[in-house]
């Protein structure tokens, strides 16, 4: 049987030394604790072993923008508007190889699972491919050859704005009709790896009746439904004066909430939506990094658990990709606003970048070792300049305040190794992260 054999592992209970993991297929068949001499057919993983990372929340094409517009003045929606150009100028082919760099550089992060919030769908001028799936096919096979598993949150887009028809860029997002998103995303298979579920873009894209047949696509699927929800001011201005409603609340009326459900950033929420949220045993997916980035502001991270939501982590436009990162943020940004430290437990915020990540991905298999698990392992050098000196029998603290994702050094997704020594065993990741800049229209 295959095994690896781990240094150190954290598991629920704390750290294991000398922990062997059997596995069968892609899942743990058994770990054994305290064995100091592996068999020499083991794969060893120095280190400390920590569980699969999911990034909840991604564009992969917005990574071409990494470094490109964070000067300058401007706010969310001047930044809208310079990934409208990119997203109108990328090829099927070219979505391909970003999503492929971009891919490749979250398995080196540890990300065994990415959420990739897919809503480039058809050519210029919303003209449809012979295949109008071939971008989100596109994305899948970037996923596989990188290595790590996708669920594909395949978004319904249909408007530019609350009752403004689709135009420019937009015109490549839309199906016209809720109907025909539908129709289009039943192509769409899962397998190995992949899994397909459903995304409403956001209100402003798409309308209540519109929303309510996506939420039932995926209630009749059981498939993991998400969208983008309070991201800035505006949008809730927008929604309030044409419903009367918060977008969360228009979302509850179309039947979205629920444990199924993910609310993308969850920024700009009445204390009615946090209740909401909340009773739904909803998802909340917070994006700091990007939040930041975009001027979107910080949401009520402690208020949402509190109400009874699970928080989940995603690098979103891609200008960062580091996991740690992202889990400190939600804590560091709060302390910021409210002069208070220590109001989400390392913990938890560990547990967000992980198993909570995974979960509402529709792989709630994933983010934890133990048997029966998904046999996602990512070890983690805590000898690095950042983490030596760290606590290592209690090291949940070290990792959310100080690692990053460049102390990653060896990843594994369903028992096959993908990284090894910080190297991807497939793909040359900075090549290929160095010949996107040619894609820049
Ligand atoms: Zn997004």
């Amino acid at each position: 049987m295959k095994a690896f054999w781990c240094e150190r592992a954290l598991l629920d209970g704390g750290v294991e030394r000398g922990l062997l993991v059997e596995v069968d297929g892609e899942r743990i068949a058994s770990l054994e604790p305290g064995s100091d001499s592996p068999p020499p057919e083991v794969t060893r993983l120095k280190g400390l072993v920590i569980p699969g990372l999911a990034n909840a929340h991604s564009h992969a094409f917005q990574r071409l923008l990494r470094g490109r517009t964070q000067s300058g003045e401007g706010s969310f929606w001047t930044w809208r508007e310079r990934m409208y150009e990119l997203a109108d100028a990328l090829s099927p082919e070219d979505c391909g190889k970003v999503a492929l760099a971009a891919f490749g550089e979250m398995a080196l992060a540890g990300i065994t699972t990415v959420g990739e919030f897919h809503y480039l769908h058809h050519d210029r001028g919303g003209a449809r491919y012979a295949d109008p799936n071939e971008i989100g096919r596109a994305g899948i096979a970037a996923a596989r050859e990188a290595g790590i598993r996708i669920t594909l949150l395949d978004a319904c887009y249909l408007h530019g704005g609350i009752g403004v028809d689709a135009e420019g860029a937009q015109r490549r997002f839309s199906d016209g009709d809720a109907e025909a998103w539908a129709e289009r995303v039943n192509e769409l298979e899962g397998g190995p790896g992949v899994r397909i579920g459903a995304a409403i873009h956001s209100v402003r894209a798409v309308d209540p009746e519109s929303a309510s047949a996506v939420a039932a696509w995926s209630a009749e699927r059981e498939a993991p439904l998400h969208a983008h929800v309070s991201e800035q001011p505006a949008e809730n201005e927008a929604c309030l004066e044409a419903y009367g409603r918060t977008p969360t609340a228009v979302l509850a009326d179309a039947g979205a909430l629920g444990e199924r459900f993910t609310a993308v950033h969850a920024t700009h929420l009445a204390d009615s939506d946090v209740s909401r949220l909340g009773n739904a045993n909803a998802t909340c997916c917070l994006c700091p990094t990007t939040e930041r980035d975009l001027a979107d502001g910080i949401g009520p991270a402690r208020r949402l658990v509190d109400a009874g939501s699970r928080l989940a982590l995603g690098s979103d436009s891609n200008a960062v990709i580091d996991p740690f990162e992202e889990a400190r943020a939600v804590e560091l940004d709060e302390r910021l606003a409210s002069g208070v430290r220590g109001t989400h437990a390392p913990a938890d915020l560990f547990r967000a970048a992980t198993a909570n990540g995974h979960a509402c991905l529709g792989w709630p298999e994933a983010g934890r070792i133990e048997p029966g698990a998904l046999c996602d392992l990512v070890a983690v050098d805590i000898e690095s300049v950042r983490l030596a000196g760290t606590d290592r029998e209690d090291p949940i603290a070290g990792l959310v305040f100080a690692a990053s994702a460049a102390d990653v050094r060896d990843v594994v997704v369903g028992g096959r190794r993908i990284v090894h020594d910080g190297e991807h065993l497939g793909i040359d990741v900075p090549r290929l992260l160095q010949d996107l800049s040619g894609l820049l229209p």
